[in-house]
């Protein structure tokens, strides 16, 4: 069996998903939830793009200890290599990623260099980056349409410069399987040091080929695939991280490759991406979708069979699916409890604990389950009480057959408490307008969201809106079996990480006349 590196970029390609917000702390909790899925790269960012994502390379080098961690850089700007090394240097294990666009139509429209020119910046790159760690990715841009002996000669240029993996970007998912199988075929004839170096491939899903594609690469040779949890990414994303682990874990025979990658902690990382992020899935994904392993109970050989069903090749349960979904059982023991507000991307110390699970059980004497958005509030006031500058304390709406629908609002602003009341076309419009005119602001609510997380009469509902103001747009999320409790609480969510996301803007992001690079 071949071992399979598997490299994840749902930091940083995954988050170029269109309408993706996320803040430091939330990439962070997703980064922990890498480690505990036991990906072997993680992508944490490009320092050089922005303040945010140096802090958030800076804190993943510092704080995941278990995983390589990388870092993107422009191999036509040394500059980027200081600041992505600034960032990456107190890791355990540092990777410096750079990359060149190598075909015909990405070389002349964004770099305007002949092929000799390419594999000079190519090798010159690679040893400033080389310069700081010997653990270098080269990444070959849009390279499924690129002529194959450029890629091969660039490729060459790459390892002879020190880079120990080089990867194959099929940037705009143009590729077929067979393609994929005869460019590294090639790559094995012509490149003189392939062996010297780990062959990798980054595809994207606009043919819905992304996974056939990787595994393609994997079967012709490849010992590293890029991904990203829920296939989350531009357009129509990229690799699903969960498809090729679980194809290589089910089918692991026919590949003859495994991944390291723990199969329990899948379900958890796909669900805290999922709601992180705001990117729904489809129920028919492939196996984290919520129809993934529903088969019909009324056909009659099963209704009365005693054993599973025989379509099943993997359980759900290998996979760490819960029945209770974005929820604890209230019941849940203290070991249950640190385990999810691990999953949640809150690994705890002793004293945490036990202070987090005594509010869990105020908590849950209240209702069955115990939702995670609400653990996460409790989880957050632990780990950062200063996350917020805005608290709900009441809300009290009249709303139904009456005239004009009120709501009378409690909030807390700074530490101090305000009151105050308003109309609306309704008892969601009448707490929005009243909240948004006691913190002054009237951001744009681009999206408003109500999905049931528990089934049942007492469902809890969860409420997730978008805000957009001055060019900053975030996402607020909460759950209540009162759905219009709900909504103001996603919206005071909202209005706080706004305030949040605002104090940190970029302080620089790329542009035209910087040399602005196309990415994989
Ligand atoms: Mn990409």
């Amino acid at each position: 069996m071949r071992s399979i590196l598997v490299f994840d970029t749902t930091l940083h390609d995954g988050e170029k998903a269109p309408g993706t917000i996320l803040t430091v702390p939330e990439k962070f909790r997703i980064a922990k939830a890498l480690e505990r899925l036991r990906v072997d790269v993680l992508e944490a960012g490009f320092p050089a793009a922005s303040e945010e994502q140096f802090q958030i390379v800076e804190r993943v080098a510092r704080e995941v200890r278990e995983v390589r961690v990388a870092a993107l850089a422009r191999a036509t700007h040394p500059k980027d290599f200081e600041v992505a090394w600034e960032a990456l240097r107190a890791a355990e294990q540092p990777r410096l990623h750079t990359f060149v666009p190598i075909s015909p139509y990405y070389r002349s429209h964004f770099l305007n260099k002949d092929i000799d020119a390419l594999v000079e910046l190519a090798g010159a790159a690679v040893s400033l980056a080389a310069g700081h760690t010997s653990d270098v990715e080269f990444s070959l841009v849009d390279a499924l349409r690129a002529d194959p002996d450029e890629v091969a000669r660039v490729a060459e240029a790459a390892i002879q410069a020190g880079a120990r993996t080089i990867n194959i970007a099929d940037t705009v998912g143009y590729a077929t399987p067979r393609e994929i199988t005869a460019l590294f075929e090639h790559l094995q004839n012509r490149v003189a040091s392939f062996d010297k170096a780990l062959f990798s491939i980054h595809c994207h899903n606009d043919l819905g080929l992304a996974v056939a594609n990787s595994l393609a690469a994997v079967g012709a040779g490849a010992g590293q695939v890029h991904c990203t949890v829920n296939g989350i990414g531009e357009r129509a994303g990229n690799a699903a991280l969960e498809e090729i682990v679980v194809a290589l874990a089910a089918r692991g025979t026919h590949y003859q490759a495994e991944t390291g990658v723990q199969l329990k902690h899948i379900c958890p990382a796909s669900r805290l991406v999922r709601r992180l992020t705001g990117n729904t899935l489809q129920p028919n994904k492939p196996v984290v979708g919520s129809n993934a392993f529903l088969f019909d109970p009324l056909v009659p050989q099963l209704a009365d069979a005693v054993g599973p069903p025989p379509y099943r090749f993997i359980e759900p349960k290998e996979l760490g699916c819960d029945e209770d979904g974005d929820a604890l059982a209230a019941a849940a023991s203290l070991d249950q409890f640190s385990e999810r507000a691990a999953e949640l991307g809150y690994p705890l110390d002793q004293t945490g604990l036990e202070a987090g699970y005594q509010r869990f059980l105020e908590l849950a004497e209240e209702r069955e389950l115990v939702a995670d958005s609400d653990l996460e509030l409790l989880l957050n006031d632990h780990v950062d009480p200063n996350l917020g500058r805005y608290r709900l304390r009441y809300l009290n709406v009249s709303a139904g057959s009456i005239a004009v629908p009120n709501a009378t609002v409690q909030l807390e602003v700074d530490g101090v408490n305000l009151q105050d009341a308003g109309f609306g076309r309704g008892p969601v419009d009448a707490a929005f307008k009243t909240i948004f005119k006691m913190v002054n602001r009237s951001p744009k609510l681009v999206r408003y969201e109500v999905s049931a997380v528990t089934a049942g009469t007492e469902a809890q509902g969860e409420v997730c809106v978008r805000l957009e103001d001055q060019g900053c747009m975030v996402q607020g999320r909460a759950v209540d079996t009162d759905v219009v409790l709900a909504s103001a609480k996603a919206l005071v969510d909202g209005l706080n990480k706004l305030e949040y996301m605002q104090g940190r803007r970029p302080v620089s992001e790329f542009t035209d006349e910087d040399g602005w690079l196309p990415e994989l």
